[in-house]
């Protein structure tokens, strides 16, 4: 018979609120939430009501505070149901016309592969600079294509690369983009949130995120951030009706806060509640500093409990992190998952193909003590795997 899973960590002990699962979600997303921002969930709303629509407004404003703060009159947000690759779907056929236009693709990992996938079906002419699995993307390479084929009218990047953990460096390619005048679409999907930067100072045109990353909502809805003078123009680009995020934006604008479509209620309202919360923490700077320190413990732990980490310091995000698999054959993922769940951890398994990897996340509603807690469970499993 299988054990009962343990009642898991008392994260929700600051809101006196009990603590309902039964183990902590040590992944990109969806990630642990507080009881707070799923409690907003427990009522209905309509949505044809000038409350509801409010709130949108107010949402989107917020959002464009946070991504944007030293210029926030020269961006805007729009939200789009389904989870985050429809967004990207969604900004990529909006930003690039049926006819011309091209895309540079930067990719080092699953995610920047995914937008080269999305191009290629929506018929977009793009042009893909792949720089591996384990190495970081190399502003003068996409200096020197650009350089090489000015056809190129827009570049893509994934921000954070949620494949190993790496941290592209975003401002050094932002200075070659805008040195080339191209239009920018960056995919900050498991970074937006986490890790402050500013889109207006990068010159961002489109900068693509969604509701169950480190904003810490539940998964529902994706959100684009565009420079308001770039969407403007992009009437009519759309290969898609329901992606149309020209048209989507446009009656958000018009209708003041209004979805075409059926919105998802229930997760737009834990998104305000995760939005206060992120607030009450002291903004992204603040987020940075915790999932800073959770990534800090957590590789000094598993170190001392002999897991290497897959990348040198410099290349890693303090979102996510992957580990070699121990070199003894004796070492199973499945059962090391299963012992850390029956204890209230869930991580990941790794997805690089170049070596066998698992990967643990630090973000989400997840503090360094959770950090020491996993460690010791992680420990006691090495301990007794080693034993004859
Ligand atoms: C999570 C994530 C996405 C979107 O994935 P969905 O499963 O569609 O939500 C895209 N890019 C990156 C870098 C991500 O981490």
């Amino acid at each position: 018979m299988m054990k009962p899973l343990s009642p898991g960590p008392l994260s929700d002990v600051k809101t006196n609120m009990p603590n309902m699962n039964p183990y902590l979600l040590l992944t990109p997303g969806p990630l642990s939430t507080t009881a707070t921002v799923k409690e907003a969930m427990l009522r209905d709303w309509c949505t044809w009501d000038s409350e509801y629509n409010q709130l949108i407004q107010s949402i989107r404003e917020r959002l464009v505070r946070l991504a944007a703060p030293s210029n926030p009159a020269e961006y805007t947000a729009v939200l789009m149901q389904g989870s985050g690759t429809f967004s990207v779907e969604a900004a990529l056929g909006t930003a690039l016309p049926c006819n011309g236009g091209k895309l540079a693709v930067l990719t080092n990992g699953a995610y920047g592969d995914r937008i080269a996938q999305i191009a290629d079906i929506l018929g977009i002419s793009s042009t893909i600079i792949p720089f591996g699995e384990v190495a970081s993307v190399q502003p003068e390479k996409l200096d020197l294509a650009l350089e090489a084929d000015p056809m190129i009218t827009h570049v893509a990047v994934v921000h954070s690369e949620t494949t190993t953990g790496i941290l592209n460096p975003l401002a050094a390619i932002a200075e070659v983009v805008r040195r080339h005048e191209k239009t920018f679409i960056v995919d900050a999907m498991s970074s937006f949130g986490g890790i402050p930067f500013d889109i207006a100072e990068l010159g961002i045109d489109f900068l693509v995120s969604s509701s169950n990353k480190c904003i810490q909502g539940v998964p529902g809805f994706g959100f684009v951030l565009a420079r308001r003078q770039v969407i403007e123009s992009c009437r009519g680009n759309a290969r898609s009706l329901s992606l149309d995020l020209y048209d989507q934006w446009n009656t958000m604008e018009r209708m003041q806060g209004k979805w075409r479509y059926t919105s998802p209620t229930h997760v737009v309202r834990a998104f305000d509640q995760a939005l206060i919360e992120l607030e009450l923490e002291g903004g992204i700077e603040a987020r940075h500093t915790r999932y800073t320190d959770n990534q800090r413990k957590l590789v000094e732990g598993m170190e001392a409990a002999g897991f290497t980490p897959l990348l040198p310091r410099e290349l890693q995000s303090p979102i996510i992190t992957s580990f070699r698999y121990p070199e003894d054959e004796s070492f199973s993922f499945q059962s090391f998952y299963e012992a850390l769940k029956q204890e209230g951890f869930v991580i990941y398994p790794g997805k690089v193909s170049s070596a066998d990897t698992f990967r643990i996340g630090s973000i989400g509603e997840i503090y360094p003590d959770d950090i020491r807690r996993l460690i010791k469970a992680v420990t006691q499993y090495e301990a007794k795997r080693s034993e004859p």
